[in-house]
This record gives structure tokens, C-alpha cells and sequence, in this order.
């Protein structure tokens, strides 16, 4: 089991009920000192988990910050939002990280029962004000949505981490500290309905081949990497013939290229390329594609990416 430097793990009765023989409250235990807001944001950013600010004592993002707006992912900006300034920690989700939200603890221990005991003595487990937070990776395709026991959070949402104080005053802590377990894809849902079918985990995220999106970002030259690279042509037709439509030339020069649009039912060509500049748009206003772009927001809304997942997912192909 992983401790955070300088991290406090706690306990909780319920979690140290559920460890197995040979793994005591000791052992988790072992490393005291300060359980802070910082140290914890920036074990997140260790594992390539983005962040936002959430206002002192309230669940209110800090203007500007939120699930579909800035992000935190850089050590300088943790140690000013969680270090100088007192804020709360907000965890992306998504992006391979997906939490289970126990609202209560009740249906925490009915998950428990129900075979989760051995996965919940290796993975990250957070209490909140009246349940649990239990935290995997998977490459899984994983929606946001409400399961039997809990409520699956993923993509597009932002959970309050530990040591977060609830408007209440609750502080919310730590009861299983470790990274959170990685599971395969085709073992995510078994770890709702049969948890106890999954084995041999291990915890934490395999990062080597991924650029962070700070590499990304602050390299502009990734995103000029990735342009060159991928050929908004390559993409485009990779994208139609997916849906089972062909690009087109509609030019004597193989500049422009034209096909049936794959973001709304489309009868016409209405889907549009530039090959030369490496633009794309579908020409029906109400379509997701109307504003179109270029070849990395292409491969993002044609696989329900944000640009900078599109554009992380992408960098790493070129590895
Ligand atoms: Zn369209």
C-alpha cells in the first residue's frame, strides 16, 4: 500500500473492518504529518488527475474554474490555489478517472458485502459528509450516470476531495489512503454488480507513454506536432467511414473534399474539408459540427473528447 508523503491515513472502522488478514490499521498508518490540501492536489497532479479550486467551506468553483472550463494542472498554480490561497480540491473526473459516490454509508457497506471488501482495502476511499468516495482508474468508457448502489462519476464531473471542508464544517478525510486501483476495461462494471470477481489489481496510473497536458500546453508545439502529423484528410475519411460514408473530391486539385456529415443525420454532402488548411465544418447551422475546426477538435467531437483529451490522446500516438 501507497502513503502520500506528509499524509495522515485514517482509518475509518468500516474500512478497517474491511481489510483482509495480514493488512492491519498499523501498516496504513505508518507515515503521519500534516493531511493538507496541498499535499494532497498535488499527489493528484502526480498521477495526471486535473484539478479545480472550489471556494472555502462551499461546493461553488472558483469563477472561471469548473468540469467544462479552466482546470488546474500544474504545481505552481496548486501551490497557489491550495497553498497561499484556502481553497477546496476539486478532482476532474473522466479522462480514466471515475469515482463511485456512496451517498450514504449504507449502501457503502451493501457494496462491501456484496464482494467489495478486498478492493476497498487497496483503493483510494474518501469520506464525505454522509458517505463514501471510492476512487479507480480505468481505460473503460465510463458515462457519468446513477448505478444501483451509488452514483458513477466520470467525464464532465468534478468531485470535493480530502481535506475539503463541506459548508457544514465537515472535513472531508481520508479512510483508505492509497492511489486509486486500476482496473481493465472489461472488468469496470463487475466492480459495481460483482466485486468480488475482480483480482490482481494495481494501483495507480501508468503515465510513461501519456503527456501531461502541462507538456502539451505549455510546448505549443505538440499542438503543431499533432496538426502536421495527422492530416485533417486522414481524419476526416477515418471519421465518415466509420459512420459508412466516403469523402469526395469536390475540386480538380484535391484541395476540398466533401461527404455525408457524421454529427447530424445528414442526406446531403454536408460535411466540408480543406485539405490545405486542415479545416473542416459541416454546413448545417444547428449540426455540432457547424463551427468545425481542425483535425484535433475533429477527432475530439467525433469520439466525445474534449480538445485537450483529443489532443492528449492524440500526442501519445505520435510516441
Ligand atoms: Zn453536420
Amino acid at each position: 500500500m501507497l502513503n502520500a508523503k506528509g499524509a495522515t491515513a485514517k482509518v475509518t472502522p468500516h474500512i478497517h473492518a474491511a481489510t483482509k488478514d495480514g493488512h492491519t490499521a498499523e501498516e496504513s498508518t505508518t507515515i503521519p504529518g500534516p493531511l493538507t490540501m496541498l499535499s494532497r492536489a498535488l499527489r493528484w497532479l502526480a498521477q495526471g488527475v486535473e484539478l479545480v479550486p472550489i471556494q472555502y467551506r462551499t461546493k461553488h468553483f472558483v469563477s472561471g474554474f469548473g468540469p467544462n472550463r479552466e482546470h488546474i494542472t500544474d504545481e505552481e498554480s496548486a501551490r497557489y490555489w491550495w497553498g497561499e490561497r484556502s481553497c477546496n480540491l476539486g478532482v476532474v473526473c473522466g479522462s480514466g478517472l471515475v469515482c463511485l459516490d456512496f451517498d450514504d454509508s449504507a449502501m457503502f457497506e451493501s457494496w462491501l458485502r456484496r464482494g467489495g471488501r478486498a478492493l476497498a482495502k487497496d483503493t483510494l476511499i474518501e469520506q464525505t459528509t454522509r458517505g463514501y468516495h471510492v476512487w479507480f482508474f480505468t481505460d473503460a468508457p465510463i458515462a457519468s450516470g446513477p448505478d444501483e448502489l451509488c452514483e458513477i462519476k466520470a467525464r464532465g464531473a468534478v468531485i470535493m476531495s480530502a481535506p475539503s471542508i463541506a459548508p457544514s464544517g465537515w472535513v472531508y478525510s481520508v479512510a483508505n489512503d492509497t492511489l486509486p486501483l486500476r482496473v481493465d476495461a472489461n472488468q469496470f462494471f463487475s466492480l459495481l454488480s460483482n466485486p468480488q470477481t475482480i483480482e490482481s489489481l494495481s494501483a495507480g496510473r501508468v503515465r510513461s507513454a501519456v503527456p501531461s497536458v502541462v507538456q502539451i500546453i505549455k510546448g505549443g508545439a505538440t499542438v503543431d506536432c499533432v496538426k502536421r502529423e495527422f492530416a485533417i484528410y486522414d481524419m476526416a475519411r477515418d471519421v465518415l467511414r466509420a459512420q459508412g460514408f466516403e469523402l469526395q473530391s469536390s475540386d480538380d486539385v484535391g484541395r476540398y473534399f466533401i461527404g455525408r456529415c457524421p454529427f447530424h443525420d445528414d442526406s446531403n454532402p454536408s460535411f466540408f474539408i480543406d485539405a490545405e488548411l486542415g479545416f473542416w465544418r459541416c454546413r448545417v447551422a444547428s449540426c455540432a459540427g457547424a463551427r468545425g475546426g481542425d483535425v484535433i477538435n475533429l477527432y475530439g467531437l467525433a469520439h466525445g473528447l474534449s480538445n485537450v483529451e483529443a489532443l492528449r490522446e492524440l500526442a501519445r500516438e505520435l510516441r
